[in-house]
């Protein structure tokens, strides 16, 4: 078997335009544009870095962005207070909180000031809550992609089985219980699982959201797996490469993500999506 793509780029860049367009329409009948607030505190690069090309997606899809910059050291009430003003801002329709924050501040403390209706990047209690009781809210970005990447193989996942590597509340929870709700008998591993391999062998479909470059080997996928790579890490020799072992795990794979150009650009791509969902449905003025 040689592995189709899952081409995340192209896909991410279809969903922008479609975006745009709704937000071109939205506005030429006399609709506010969609706001989104980024919040970056510090100068961490990778930060700015990725906050920089939210913004730019922004701009590009005719929505609104409100920039705000505070220095590393400033204090915790100091972001607590610029989170409260953006929650009662009418203009923008959701926050983000680039992560990580200067050390020294509660991560769970800045992110659960967010009105949970402003949260386009699902991180809230109340929204997680309800994704692990199944209701309605916003979810997390990156899960939601891969979710959209695994719908574009056509492949089904009721009774498929699912191994996902990684448990971080932002990625690898979340993707488990959205695979659970599409029906797929999940698997999630973690530093602590016995033997990795075993369990990656038995999947129709995994997603490596570990941070580990190259991790998951190529001989460990069974034939016609598809294979969604999420990890975003520099090798020794300072190329960007995946959780998985790229071309040995495409011999194997029916379908497989590359990296860069997989889930990094869906992330993305659904962040726009959760805030023009947002404004035009009303949830976030609500
Ligand atoms: P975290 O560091 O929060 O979590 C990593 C998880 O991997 C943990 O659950 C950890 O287990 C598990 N783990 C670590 N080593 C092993 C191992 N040897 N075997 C099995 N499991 C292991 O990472 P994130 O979820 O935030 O990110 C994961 C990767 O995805 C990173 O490379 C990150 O850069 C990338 N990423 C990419 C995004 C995108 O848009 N493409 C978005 C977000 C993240 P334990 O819990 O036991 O410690």
């Amino acid at each position: 078997m040689n592995a189709k793509r899952l081409d995340g780029k192209a896909l991410a860049a279809t969903i922008r335009e479609g975006l745009g367009q709704r937000v071109k329409a939205h506005t030429e009948a006399g609709g506010r544009a969609p706001g989104l607030a980024t919040v970056l505190v510090g100068d961490d690069p990778a930060s700015h870095v990725y906050v920089r090309s939210k913004r730019r997606a922004c701009d590009a899809a005719g929505m609104v962005n409100v920039h705000r910059e505070l220095p590393a050291d400033a204090d915790q009430a100091e972001v607590l207070k610029l989170i409260e003003a953006l929650n009662q801002d009418k203009t923008v329709d959701g926050i983000l909180v680039q992560l990580p924050l200067p050390a020294g501040m509660d991560e769970n403390k800045v992110l659960a000031a967010v009105d949970p209706n402003k949260d386009v990047d699902g991180f809230h209690p109340v929204n997680q809550g309800r994704l692990l009781q199944g209701q309605p809210g916003l979810r997390p970005c990156t899960p939601v992609g891969i979710m959209r990447l695994l719908q574009e193989t056509g492949a089904s996942l009721k009774g498929a089985h699912a191994v996902v590597v990684g448990r971080s509340n932002i990625v690898g929870k979340p993707v488990a219980l959205m695979l659970l709700e599409q029906h797929a008998t999940v698997t999630l591993c973690h530093s602590r699982t016995r033997d990795l391999a075993a369990e990656v062998q038995r999947a129709d479909v995994v997603v490596a959201a570990v941070g580990v470059p190259q991790l998951i080997q190529g001989s460990w996928i069974r034939d016609g797996a598809v294979v969604i790579d999420v990890g975003i890490n520099r090798n020794e020799e300072g190329k960007l490469v995946g959780d998985v072992e790229f071309e040995s795990a495409s011999a194997r794979a029916s379908w497989i993500t590359p990296v860069p150009g997989g889930v990094g650009p869906m992330t993305i791509a659904m962040l726009l999506q959760n805030t023009v969902d947002n404004c035009l449905n009303g949830a976030s003025s609500s």
